[in-house]
């Protein structure tokens, strides 16, 4: 059996490379041309947790909004998060609006050029400063997100569940990475573990490095990498309280910097407890309705259920938060929870209480 060689990856990538707009495709990165740094960096905060086809179009509205680093790094805040809404993880979208302001602030606009540089910035990780550096500096930099990782767990068949195999997986990787077209041959991994070396049937009939491959010669491609039993997450439970003044206006207020959802809008609630009721503490004294049905939404950690209760509230009593007609929502940058919760109390209450 032979070794795997990176210049195979290579080749396929020359010839199946996927089209992505943040990529220079292949025979122009050949020709030396390297992609905009600004671009890959945007791209790759936003691939964290979410997929290529969905990040399409929050690529191209944050490039027409704001084209380059400095115009992003001058944006407001809520203005950024109200892009954002929807790929979820706001810190991420915090963090991106700060790096993009020590980028203009200490670098003069322009991204350093190595890992150890790119670590230093906010919200920068080991993983998406490797990526940088090889995609945009064409460093043998050796990214590794969870696509590479099943990757090498398959062509070197390693079978340790995970985490504790992320270090052998993480060797691999960077074994094979070759010091000439280093960004190239990322992607190259990275679009074989999207596009062939998919988590359920790989394609390894197609695969460039089938004849290479340890777990497919065993038979147990499918099984690897392997996981560890999986914790269930736990569920807390809390009652947000819809709040509505004589003039239709809804009070929302802002959650804590720290913590999930840090410093974004949301319909005031209980704290978010892990108990098996839901515990009543309204914040203001008034005739409260309970809505009927419950609002669910997972986070990667925990599972939260909200009761939801509304009442007509004297707005002099609220001395918390911010009054919103429920026609400006809209301009208030509103996580996907806050939404959920929205559309409940509106479908039960409508623009009433
Ligand atoms: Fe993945 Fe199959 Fe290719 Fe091995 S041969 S790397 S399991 S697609």
């Amino acid at each position: 059996m032979n070794a795997p060689d990176p210049q195979t990856i290579l080749d396929w990538y020359d010839r199946h490379a996927r089209r992505l707009p943040w990529r220079v495709p292949p025979a122009r990165s050949k020709a030396g041309e390297r992609p905009e740094p600004y671009h890959v960096w945007l791209s790759e905060v936003m691939l964290q947790q979410t997929t290529v086809a969905a990040v399409g179009p929050y690529f191209a509205r944050f490039l027409a909004r704001w084209p380059r680093i400095d115009d992003l790094a001058r944006a407001d805040l809520d203005d950024v998060l109200t892009e954002w809404a929807g790929l979820g993880y706001y810190a991420r979208a915090r963090n991106l609006h700060k790096c993009a302001r020590v980028v203009v602030s200490d670098h003069g606009g322009v991204f350093p050029d190595t890992e150890d540089g790119l670590r230093a910035l906010p919200g920068i990780g080991p993983y998406t400063a490797a990526a940088i550096a090889a995609i945009a500096f064409d460093r043998a930099a050796t990214p590794v997100d969870g696509n590479i990782e099943r990757v090498m767990a398959r062509l070197f068949a390693i079978t340790e569940p995970m985490p504790d195999a992320k270090p052998a997986m993480r060797t691999a990787a960077a074994r094979m990475t070759p010091a000439e077209r280093a960004g190239d041959y990322a992607q190259a991994v990275m679009d074989l573990g999207a596009t062939v070396c998919t988590p359920r049937s790989p394609a390894c009939a197609i695969c460039p490095w089938c004849d290479a491959c340890i777990a497919r010669a065993q038979g147990i491609a499918e099984e690897l990498p392997r996981r560890a039993p999986k914790r269930a997450r736990p569920t807390r439970r809390a009652v947000a309280y819809w709040m509505v003044r004589g003039d239709g206006a809804v009070l929302l207020r802002r959650r804590p910097e720290e913590g999930l959802l840090g410093g974004m809008m949301e319909v005031p609630s209980t704290p978010w407890e892990e108990r098996d009721d839901f515990h009543d503490a309204p914040p203001v004294e008034a005739d409260w309705r309970d809505l009927p049905g419950l609002v669910e939404h997972g986070f990667t950690h925990l599972q939260l259920q909200l009761k939801v209760k509304a009442a007509r509230i004297d707005g002099r009593k609220a001395r918390f938060g911010v009054w919103v007609p429920v026609e400006r929502f809209g301009d208030h940058a509103l996580p996907t929870l806050t939404r959920k919760v929205v559309r409940h109390a509106l479908a039960h209450v409508g623009k009433g209480a």
